[in-house]
């Protein structure tokens, strides 16, 4: 049997007549930017999270970019981020002339909140709370340090789609929201695509003015924006897509659940979810110390794995500029050095993770290995 990591089509598969009508239509509207579907996804997605206001952009990364810049955060300016989290979680900071300032990680591998106000200087402008993997932050304690210092606080949830804290959706408890619509998210389109959420009125207006060349009305240009904008095509696929997230997040929370149930393997530690957070599952992380020989057993009888990630993003080349050293945050190296995300994907056949899981249960590290 082969499974793949992620597997869209059958994603696609699940809903295929739906998509394709809604494209149908859009395609002979002869509407394609910014148009009634925009407006209309925009709508149902606020609604979908809690907040007044979703202003739809090109992308996750760009959400975080515009989101930055919208708080009026840069040069000279400190973002607290978790040092495990996404590289465009770091690059959504820097591209602003902002700074990072890493905090590591908890078991849940997100942002540890009990570390955070050891980072916090006078030049603290903002938390960036990244809800990785599906699973959301402790947003009870990031929320209560962000006003003791009175900063702002972002969301990434470009891998938490309706996901909660406490039963309230991520992306609604920080001043903005960021969601990535990249196709292999939890709320994926056909094509990249992203939003940011608020309950801020201006912030919603100056996101729209800003994505759009810095413009509200077509050749008056106000300030100098971007080109960022989420087309009427992907608007409309992400409305059909959102009808159903709720049915795909609890189909992936069964396999998540399925997965916590049978893989019995001392070798392989299993996610958790920390009380009061909710998971949708995005991917499903776990660890094992001899992981090189571990993804080739699995390899070898034709299942595919990832991993989330191999280099945190201050040892990438890309931030050696920023001058961390190997070392300076054990945890996330740790983590990073341990693990494994195993298929988890809407479609899955209870045949195939039957098959994943037996194969990984029959996994045996060598025990010498593990001495040295
Ligand atoms: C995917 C992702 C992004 C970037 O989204 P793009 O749409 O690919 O630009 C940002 N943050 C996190 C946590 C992500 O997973």
């Amino acid at each position: 049997m082969k499974i793949a990591t992620n597997n869209l089509k059958r994603q696609y598969d699940l809903y295929a007549d739906e998509y394709e009508e809604a494209a149908l239509k859009c395609l002979r509207s002869g509407w394609y930017i910014m148009g009634p579907e925009l407006a209309h996804f925009e709508e149902c997605f606020a609604r979908y999270i809690g907040t007044d206001f979703c202003v739809g952009v090109a992308s996750g990364l760009d959400a975080l970019h515009l989101a930055f810049r919208l708080l009026e955060i840069g040069n000279g300016d400190e973002v607290i981020v978790a040092a495990n989290s996404y590289i465009a979680c770091v690059m959504g900071i820097t591209m602003n002339g902002a700074t990072p300032v890493f905090v590591e990680p908890d078991c849940f591998y997100n942002m540890d909140a009990a570390k955070i106000e050891e980072k916090i200087t006078p030049k603290t402008k903002a938390i960036l709370a990244v809800h990785l993997f599906g699973q959301a932050c402790d947003m009870e304690q990031i929320m209560k340090i962000a006003r003791k210092y009175s900063i702002k606080v972002v969301e990434d949830c470009a891998q938490s789609h309706g996901n909660h804290w406490n039963d309230q959706s991520v992306g609604s408890f920080g001043d903005i929201g960021c969601f990535s619509f990249y196709p292999t998210k939890g709320c994926g389109a056909f094509g990249d695509a992203g939003c940011i959420v608020t309950d801020s009125e201006e912030l919603a207006d100056r996101a729209r003015v800003l994505r759009n060349y810095g413009s509200n009305k077509k050749y008056y240009n106000e300030v100098v924006g971007v080109n960022s904008r989420l087309d009427e095509l992907q608007a409309a696929l992400l409305r059909v897509k959102l009808s159903h997230l709720d049915e795909m997040n609890e189909e992936r929370a069964a396999l998540a659940h399925r997965y916590g149930q049978e893989i019995r393997n001392p070798h392989i530690v299993l996610p958790s979810v920390r009380d009061g957070a909710d998971s949708t599952w995005h991917q499903y992380v776990i660890r094992v110390k001899q992981r090189d020989k571990f993804i080739d057993f699995l390899s070898h009888h034709g299942i595919g794995t990832m991993i989330h990630y191999p280099i945190p993003p201050y040892l990438s080349e890309a931030y050696r500029y920023l001058g961390y050293q190997k070392g300076d945050f054990p945890i996330t190296e740790q983590q990073a050095a341990e693990v494994v995300s195993l298929p988890v994907y809407n479609g899955m056949t209870g045949e195939e993770q039957a098959y994943v899981i037996e194969t990984i249960n029959a996994f045996e590290a060598d025990e010498r290995d593990y001495d040295s």
